[in-house]
């Protein structure tokens, strides 16, 4: 056995190569990725222009520092700007970083306003990360047991309930900030609604609080437009990427706007290789790809395909909950757990994921066809189906 430390309940494969939507393990065999490595690949796998985008840069400069101007992050942070409608750009190298940072600016924010207990409302059933301040924000116990005392100051209600955000508001005065994803993942693909997006964005202005979007899964156009936030047609004070922002290179963001813009300074918050120029070109080659090849207007259609095909081939099974999600943004709830089914789909060629106990997720790179689409439906059905037997 090896010298890694336990920390993944690994399945027994190891891909050697992937091409597109596939990959290939040690013995050849192929398989559809329905996953994308939990939303990361955006442009699938040996994209030729993110390929040939990350070479030309190894070969130029990998890393500098923030020592120093770095104009591929000055580049990226327009680009960034100019698609979320937001004002400024920090750049890390992960989710729970860009997430530590937008929960430090709103704390940031609360002591300029002379809030000195700053507190933050977060959701049951949230995924933030596994940093301590963020797997305090998280709404899993199992995240977090084990790891007290946890982070103080942040404050839980119900998901999509703007009546409980309100009240905890009414008692406690020392609010900045609510933090949520529009589109909850870890938690289940659960879907904050338009009505509920507008209602807390006038809250938000309301109170004064700073609206945090975790946009980590959810965002980079994998939804059918740049952010989930932008289908409720708010616009959030500070919103954090990661994932899908490299198509597969490391790189965090944690984008503000409005009342959140200008709050740092040099000093209050940094990162060693955060936005190198390495990560940079990914970037930036990513969203250049996504707007040219119209993989936004992709993700509707084919995701579309994918729910119509299920919805189609699980007709009748009463053990289906619901089959919902926002572009490929897909959950396929079902009345009883169905982990085993993670492992069954790999033996039948295809990648996919459970979580929250009862949910098979679907993520899969925004460069799948309708092909693709009937494949991954022809695979998972017929397991689902007699999982439900
Ligand atoms: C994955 C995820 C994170 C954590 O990202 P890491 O890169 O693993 O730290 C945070 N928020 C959401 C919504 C996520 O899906």
């Amino acid at each position: 056995m090896s010298h890694l430390m336990n920390t993944y309940a690994r399945l027994p494969v190891a891909f050697t190569h992937g091409e597109g939507v596939w990959l290939f393990d040690e013995t050849g065999k192929r398989y559809l990725d329905g996953l994308s490595g939990i939303a990361v690949s955006t442009l699938g796998h040996n994209h030729p222009r993110l390929v040939r985008a990350i070479a030309g840069q190894a070969a130029k400069v990998l890393h500098t520092s923030n020592i120093y101007r770095i104009p591929l992050q000055e580049e990226l942070s327009d680009r960034l700007a100019a698609v979320s409608g937001m004002d400024e750009v920090f750049f890390c190298n992960s989710g729970c970083e860009a997430n530590e940072a937008a929960i430090k600016l709103a704390r940031f924010h609360g002591h300029r306003k002379g809030i000195e207990q700053p507190a933050i409302v977060v959701m049951e059933n949230a995924f933030h990360g596994r940093t301590l301040a963020t797997l305090s924000a998280t709404g899993n116990r199992k995240t977090q047991a084990g790891f007290e005392p946890l982070v103080s100051g942040f404050l839980r209600v119900p998901y999509k309930d703007i009546g409980a955000i309100r009240t905890v508001g009414e008692h406690n005065h020392n609010i900045v900030a609510v933090m949520l994803e529009m589109i909850q993942g870890e938690g289940g693909v659960n879907i904050a609604d338009e009505t509920f997006q507008r209602d807390l964005r006038a809250l938000c202005d309301e109170r004064g609080w700073l609206l945090i979007c975790d946009e980590v899964q959810c965002g980079m156009g994998r939804t059918g437009s740049w952010f989930g936030f932008q289908q409720g047609g708010v616009t959030p004070d500070v919103m954090t990427l990661a994932k899908g922002l490299g198509s597969g290179v490391p790189i965090g963001a944690c984008v503000t706007s409005g009342r959140a813009a200008g709050l740092f300074g040099p000093g209050n918050h940094g990162s060693t290789f955060g936005g190198n120029p390495l990560a940079c070109a990914a970037g930036l080659e990513t969203l250049a790809t996504i707007e040219d090849d119209g993989l936004m207007a992709n993700a509707v259609k084919v995701g579309e395909a994918i729910r119509t095909g299920l919805q189609e081939a699980l007709a009748g099974l009463s053990g289906v909950v619901d089959i919902r999600g926002r572009g490929l943004m897909i959950g396929i709830e079902l009345d009883r757990p169905c982990g085993d089914l993670v492992r069954q789909a790999l033996d039948a060629g295809l990648l996919i994921n459970v979580t929250a106990d009862r949910v098979i997720r679907l993520l899969p790179a925004l460069v799948f066809t309708e092909a693709n689409a009937q494949e991954l439906v022809s695979r998972l059905a017929p397991l689902v189906r007699k999982h439900l037997e």
